[in-house]
């Protein structure tokens, strides 16, 4: 039989990079982000439990109403202001379908986390890419600039920024929200690490959007979930476009029972806070530009040697990082993760040794 034509994607997808984040099977790995310690076991066997009752023949709570209503009351809103979903990026990509696609465009301020433009792209709107300043804060001007020429249906600040680690403040929260002729997000997947979070700006009549996952501080980046806090009348039309039935039932049962936990989470927020600190100190008693961080990662640039060799060179010695040195703006760049104390004596030592 002769081979028959493949259809291509749609024009823009043929001439699209996925998204790539290599994983690679070392003893210390500190490349994602990820809580470097499981959830409690009380966690896991209540979790267990409340699956063991899933009627496993009915589709899930449609409106996942128990999930919701346990996050409205953590963070003081009404139900009808939160919406979950297969992650934070599930909620940003229902966002971008419900309020960018063709014909919109999304404003982003580079560097920041490259899934805010990818998402955009991938479901049709126009990115316009404004630049931080050289110290990767906000330019107020070029945000200005930005907002007049683009007029963006979504324009999106990360903070702690995604790989930077710097914390917006409240005064450019405010101004930036002032300005947006469209809905302003902040994604917020690092918040808990931060001294202040956007959620205080919120409001039935703030067009703002503050998005959160249990990948992080939950510890929990296994079951895919997110959430965003808004207006309750974003909220309905997010509604409107995802999924029926997206949030499985098991997923549903863990998030509601993590809520359980929040001790245990803010235990393990303060630690890696405390362990971020020590690197940082330690980082900066070697040849290496460090960026201060409100996260859980830090982003520093070896002086002495090409960021990409050392990656290579930590990865010899079974410690992976990010490696961002090829990334705009971040030329040299390396991005480590908090991980636990020995993981992070290990990849200092291998660092130490890589730079001596
Ligand atoms: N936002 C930011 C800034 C992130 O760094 C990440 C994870 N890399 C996400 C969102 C996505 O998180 P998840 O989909 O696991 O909730």
């Amino acid at each position: 039989m002769t081979a028959r034509a493949r259809i291509g994607p749609r024009a823009d997808v043929a001439l699209m990079d996925g998204y790539h984040s290599p994983q690679v099977d070392v003893a210390v790995r500190l490349n994602t982000n990820e809580s470097p310690v499981p959830p409690p076991p009380a966690f896991l066997d209540a979790v267990a439990a409340a699956v063991a009752e899933v009627p496993w023949h009915r589709y899930p709570d449609r409106a996942a109403l128990g999930l919701r209503t346990r996050i409205a009351a953590l963070h003081g809103v009404e139900v009808e202001q939160v919406f979950v979903a297969n992650g934070s990026n599930e909620v940003l990509q229902t966002l971008s379908l419900a309020y960018g696609g063709a014909g919109r465009s999304v404003a982003v301020f580079e560097p920041t986390y490259a899934l805010h433009a990818h998402i955009a792209r991938i479901t049709g709107a126009t990115v316009a890419e404004g630049e931080r300043a050289e110290d990767f804060s906000l330019d107020m001007g070029e945000v200005r600039r930005v907002l007049a020429e683009a007029e963006p249906a979504l324009t999106y600040l990360c903070s702690p920024n995604n790989p930077t680690g710097m914390v917006e403040t409240p005064e450019t929260v405010d101004e930036v929200l002032g300005l947006v002729p469209g809905l302003l997000v902040v994604d917020e997947a690092y918040g808990q690490f931060a001294p202040w979070s956007a959620l205080e700006r919120l409001g039935e009549d703030a067009p703002l959007v503050v998005t959160r996952t249990f990948s992080k501080t939950w510890s929990m980046a296994a079951a895919r979930l997110g959430y965003l806090i808004g207006p309750s009348w974003v909220v309905a039309e997010l509604e409107k476009v995802v999924l029926p039935y997206h949030l499985d039932a098991m997923k549903q049962v863990a998030g509601t029972v993590a809520l359980d936990f929040v001790a245990d989470m803010e235990e393990r927020v303060a630690h890696l806070v405390e362990e971020r600190g020590r690197l940082e100190a330690a980082l900066r008693d070697l040849p290496c530009e460090v960026w201060p961080s409100g996260a859980n990662f830090v982003l520093f640039r070896p002086t002495t040697r090409d960021g990409g060799e050392v990656w290579r060179a930590l990865l010899d010695r079974d410690v992976l990082v990010r490696d961002c040195s090829s990334w705009p703006r971040l030329d040299g760049c390396l991005r480590v993760t908090v991980g636990t104390s020995d993981e992070d004596d290990s990849f200092l030592a291998a660092l130490r040794e890589t730079l001596a």
